[in-house]
């Protein structure tokens, strides 16, 4: 090495989401204050390349002009000429350089080997470390992810391949992230559960597969995007260095790192976020508590004597921003037009996403899918003539009757494991088609209704009013005084359930069990009666003190499509808890449980029957001995057993691709914003055939900016005028909510 060594850093832009190399300067001046430092990024925009502890900058060309290796061959021949070190402060060309110029002794980067170790999620390195990793999945598109979202309560992590993560809680979250890790990074994305918990961050130097140093640090504070911005640091325990020790050893790995660990509250176990292949941006604290990792990492590779030694200046850091002069390639920067919008991805000074978007694989060109057998044969059956009628909503009748034998047999899981009789109760406003209802009736199952005109569209159908329950917050609007007998009646309200025991007490209502919903406790619902609030508590002690109750039930329905499984079951049983406390002080025992609707449709009998069972018997824990268990699937039976069968009317070019126009519309598929459906294609003659994720768009016939039924969809090469698309999933509040615009 010379005598005037050189560090060349990549990755000095300074923001609110940083890159590393302006900490890493400022720790090796600390270290050694003569030592000459050059400055290399990709933007002249990029804010670091102004800092004054450059002696020189490079403004590299941007990713999507050159070939890469030249640029790759243009960098290392700038840290050759200058016999100087290179410290990578950006994942993507580090990765590019440990592929393109492997084993190059002044470039302290890991090898490939490492980077695939390390590769989200992380398998190899969370093993190496002894952390769990969060449930993944990956995904192209919402319909890959979306059975995997559903089951976590929509509470997931959208992660790009490399860089970025967007937290989700809904459908349409879900589809929107994947859309724009998509159009920023290309590729597939990783879904992630959502941890509750700490975070934690331990940083560490090597080289060639010696650990030479690492340290701890927990977040104190935070960007809006979750960037750090204070800390405070620690030395590592012993037994994570050990691990660390073999993490290093066995990746042979070079140069910085950082593993990033949420340690879960509930659980206490710590699982792995990602490990980044190169030093933080918040380096610069770990040296300002004494230890200065990348100093250690320069001498270990250079030989060149440390000038000063490490001191603790605080074990903790802060960031704070600050205005400096902008250097020569800065100051004819343009000034920025005055816009509402941030700037469109892309933009980062590293051109990462660029770079990124020219490494993903690009998509296959054939990319629509078989169909299974008994999808094949459902839709044969319910498409006899043909042509069809266009647009039109077909019912799958084959896939009703196997959800009523998944109930049949959830309903029995229940029974064997509890010992509690256990049946089901339809839920009519979901889709009160007359060929639901009739399929339901024939299996001797229940109907929930919430209103008095859907209890007589049931008695018409046939239902005897012992096999109807009525409840919701609007179920005596327009009653006629009866007299009306019920299965059960469950309470929206204190209110409610006044005026309630009054109709029974008058004679107009008979039900044979009498119940209140319960509201959750801990998640916003309009519906229900919160037993914890005293004052709730009161009056519904009040009115069931001396009550004419035969049988008292409770229910709780609050849609576990939305919150997922485990919250579902924590709010049903902090209410049950109340509502059972309640129910000793008033000397009312509950004989019925009604355990609500919001299942996602996805979910096997296996699933659906372990949660009612969990459910049971934490009710059985609370309340004593039950007689029987309800519960009322809505989109659960019905989602899946209809379709929107359409006709395309247009295929045009657009600046995103093509989109086609079909003969439906939003009136038809009103609930499309929350639920990207899936979609068929068929040419005439040809089989259908499954539309895979992509970048293209199907529109509805209506002139509105917003009837868009369908987006991120790759359609394919000969779809054309006249071939016909069937919109999947629509036999839920599709169907019920469906109403006639624009015919
Ligand atoms: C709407 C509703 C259901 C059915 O909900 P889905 O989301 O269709 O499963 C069940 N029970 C009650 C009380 C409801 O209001």
């Amino acid at each position: 090495m010379s005598t005037t060594p050189t560090v060349v850093l990549s990755g000095v832009h300074s923001g609110p989401n940083p890159s590393p190399g302006l900490g890493l300067a400022r720790s090796l001046r600390l270290a050694w204050p003569r030592l000459r430092l050059e400055a290399l990024d990709y933007s002249p925009r990029s804010t670091g390349l102004s800092a004054s502890e450059f002696d020189r900058v490079h403004v590299r060309p941007g990713w999507h002009a050159a070939d890469l290796d030249a640029l790759c061959a243009g960098l290392v021949s700038i840290v050759e000429s200058a016999g100087a070190v290179f410290l990578p402060g950006l994942d993507l060309e580090a990765a590019l350089l440990a592929d393109r110029s492997p084993g190059h002794a002044a470039l302290l980067l890991p090898p490939s080997a490492a980077f695939d170790a390390v590769a989200k999620p992380g398998e190899t390195a969370a093993a190496l470390l002894g952390l769990a990793i969060p449930e993944y999945r990956f995904a192209e598109g919402v319909e890959d992810g979306a059975d995997f979202a559903v089951r976590h309560g929509w509470r997931v992590w959208v992660k790009g391949p490399r860089y970025q993560a967007i937290a989700t809680g809904s459908r349409a979250e879900l589809a929107a992230a994947i859309a724009r890790l998509r159009e920023t990074w290309g590729g597939e994305s990783l879904l992630q559960r959502h941890v509750d918990g700490t975070e934690e961050s331990v940083v560490f130097a090597a080289l060639d597969g010696e650990l030479l140093g690492a340290c701890a640090m927990r977040k104190t504070m935070v960007t809006a995007e979750g960037k750090t911005w204070a800390g405070s640091v620690d030395l590592l325990d012993p037994p994570t260095r050990a691990r660390l020790v073999d993490l290093v050893r066995v990746t042979r790995w070079t140069g910085g790192g950082e593993v990033e660990i949420v340690r879960e509250a509930e659980t206490g176990v710590p699982y792995l976020l990602e490990v980044n292949p190169r030093f933080p941006a918040w380096i610069h604290g770990a040296t300002l508590a004494g230890v200065n990792l990348p100093a250690r990492l320069v001498a270990a590779a250079t030989g060149i004597p440390r000038q000063e030694r490490e001191r603790a200046q605080s074990s903790a850091f802060v960031r704070v921003v600050e205005e400096i002069p902008a250097g020569p390639h800065a100051t004819g920067a343009v000034p920025l037009t005055h816009r509402a919008l941030p700037a469109p991805p892309g933009k980062h000074p590293s051109g990462m996403p660029v770079l990124s978007r020219r490494l993903a694989p690009p998509r296959p060109r054939q990319r629509t899918a078989d169909l299974d057998h008994q999808r094949a044969a459902d839709i044969a059956d319910a498409l006899v003539v043909d042509p069809y009628e266009s647009p039109a909503r077909v019912y799958f009748g084959g896939v009703l009757d196997r959800g009523l034998d998944r109930l049949a047999g959830v309903c029995r899981d229940v029974e064997d494991a509890t010992g509690v009789p256990t049946r089901f109760a339809y839920s009519v406003k979901t889709n009160p088609d007359p060929r639901v209802l009739g399929a339901v009736l024939r299996r001797g199952a229940l109907v929930e209704v919430i209103s008095q005109a859907e209890a007589r569209r049931c008695a018409e159908a046939g239902f005897p009013g012992d096999r109807v329950v009525l409840g919701g917050p609007a179920k005596w609007w327009r009653f006629d005084g009866g007299p009306v007998k019920f299965g059960a009646v469950f309470c929206d309200s204190v209110s409610d359930l006044e005026r309630t025991l009054a109709l029974i007490a008058g004679g107009g209502v008979y039900a044979d069990v009498l119940g209140l919903r319960l509201a959750p406790p801990g998640v916003p619902s309009r519906f229900g009666i919160d037993v914890t609030c005293p004052r709730a508590y009161r009056r519904v002690a009040d009115a069931l003190r001396g009550a004419p109750v035969a049988r008292l039930g409770l229910q709780f329905h609050h849609a576990a499509s939305q919150i997922g499984l485990r919250a579902w079951l924590r709010e049903f049983t902090a209410a049950v808890t109340v509502a059972a406390d309640l129910l000793t002080r008033v000397d009312v025992r509950a004989r019925c449980v009604d355990l609500g609707g919001g299942w996602p449709p996805g979910l096997g009998r296996a699933e659906l029957g372990g949660q009612l069972v969990r459910a049971t018997r934490t009710a059985v824990r609370e309340l004593g001995p039950i007689d029987q268990v309800l519960f009322e699937p809505g989109k659960y039976l019905v989602e899946p057993a209809m379709a929107v069968f359409t006709t395309v009317l247009d295929v045009r070019d657009g600046p995103h691709g093509r989109a086609a126009v079909v003969d439906a519309s939003i009136a038809e598929l009103p609930d499309w914003g929350s639920h990207p459906h899936p979609v068929l294609w068929r040419a005439p003659g040809a089989p259908w055939r499954r539309l895979r994720p992509g970048d293209e768009s199907v529109l509805g016939r209506l002139c509105m900016e917003h009837d868009r039924p369908r987006a991120g969809l790759a359609l394919p090469d000969g779809i054309a005028e006249g071939d016909h698309l069937l919109f999947l999933d629509a036999g839920a509040y599709d169907a019920s909510m469906s109403f006639r615009f624009g015919v």
